[in-house]
């Protein structure tokens, strides 16, 4: 039976990379009914909403989507889509595997591990207050002399509610990919209270894992420097919002970069699959931009719908075509001006070519 899955193209280098995504995808044989919808810049002239209703909905109706990237314009009042839809959707869990594949350009390898990062609370909830603020004030005298008088403030919520379910995503994701260990990274003993109450209820939920899958913890200062030095020896790392973000493009750096980053956004109702990568506009159709990361968010999102030997296929596919390196996009080469590198279009055709040898 066809997955019915709902096809975001975005803007910028989106629609091209979406376009591409989604070829490779029907070359796995798996079916899908894509309900195609318009959200970002493009759309916003005629629709006057740059998230239009109907993308919600098709998205609540299908509870798959894959989505290429959307520009947040600098500037303009112009709320960021990509925040609004998992905001919107509940997509709590921000899933980041990175990965070394034989042929990408990087200091590593052997590198196979995974950011679990909670996407809701931590210092993104946005409640701010700015200096000389009467709300500012308030807080500031509620501190009794800790906090200097000319500050302005941003409140950390860390909840069990959003604790626990990124922390259970985390195993559930290890259990679900055969993974190993899960790896709680925070700065509890300098917050004692935020971070305190998160390795609180990661030790909880690891208890209801135990003999399945390993876990322990690292500060974050330490487990950076971990990173650089020994990537290979770590698996799923389950964070907070902030050190997640931080800690994903460290990772995705240690694999290649952002080319070759995919991503999932996961909530208990539906997910959204994307790359960890903007819409690098300046490439606007020119067919020149990487596929990859796309590539691999369909991958993930293939491995979400049970397709997993779809999955293995298309991975192999990807790992032969980047290997090779001949037909790969002007990133991956070793000169960026190299004229034999190919277009978006045609490394698709390639990897399409290698699912069917
Ligand atoms: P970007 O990721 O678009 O580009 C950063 C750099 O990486 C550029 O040099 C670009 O050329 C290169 N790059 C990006 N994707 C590539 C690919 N697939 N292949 C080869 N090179 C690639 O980041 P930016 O320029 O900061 O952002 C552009 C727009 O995208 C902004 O409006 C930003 O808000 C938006 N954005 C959207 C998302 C999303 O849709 N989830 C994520 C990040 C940024």
């Amino acid at each position: 039976m066809a997955h019915s899955v709902t096809l975001i193209r975005g803007d910028g280098t989106g629609p091209e990379l979406v376009e591409a995504t989604r070829r490779v995808l029907e070359g796995t044989g798996v079916q899908f009914h894509w309900d195609v919808v318009e959200a970002g810049v493009d759309i916003m002239e005629t629709a006057g909403t740059p998230l239009p209703e109907n993308v919600l909905e098709s998205i609540r109706k299908n509870r798959v989507a894959l989505k290429g990237p959307i520009t947040t314009p600098i500037g303009t009042g112009f709320r960021s889509v990509n925040v609004a839809l998992r905001k919107e959707l509940d997509l709590y869990a921000c899933i980041r595997p990175c990965k070394t594949y034989q042929g990408v350009r990087s200091r590593y390898d052997n590198v196979d591990l995974v950011i679990v990062r909670e996407n809701t609370e931590d210092l993104y909830a946005g409640v701010e207050y700015a200096v000389d603020s009467e709300d500012a004030g308030k807080i500031i005298s509620m501190a009794g002399g800790k906090i200097r008088q000319d500050s302005a403030i941003s409140i950390k919520p860390i909840s069990r509610t959003g604790s626990r379910q990124i922390v259970k995503a985390a195993f559930d994701y290890a259990i679900e990919n055969g993974r190993k260990k899960v790896t709680a990274v925070a700065k509890a003993n300098i917050m004692k209270y935020t971070d305190g109450l998160f390795y609180e209820v990661a030790r909880e939920v690891a208890k209801e894992y135990e003999g399945r899958v390993e876990y322990d913890e690292w500060l974050v200062d330490a487990m950076c420097m971990q990173l650089v030095q020994r990537p290979e020896n770590y698996d799923i790392m389950v964070m907070e919002n902030l050190y997640g973000d931080i800690l994903s493009d460290l990772c995705a750096g240690l694999v290649g970069g952002l080319g070759v980053a995919p991503g999932a956004n996961i909530g208990a109702d539906c997910a959204l699959f994307e790359a960890t990568h903007g819409s690098a506009p300046k490439y606007k159709n020119q067919n020149k931009v990487n596929p990859t990361a796309l590539i691999l968010s369909g991958l993930l999102m293939l491995k979400y719908l049970k397709e997993d030997a779809a999955a293995a296929k298309l991975e192999r596919a990807v790992s032969a075509v980047i290997a090779e390196g001949k037909d790969v996009t002007y990133d991956m080469k070793a000169d960026r001006n190299d004229p034999t590198a190919v277009g978006t279009a045609e490394m698709a055709d390639a990897i399409i070519a290698k699912m069917n040898n």
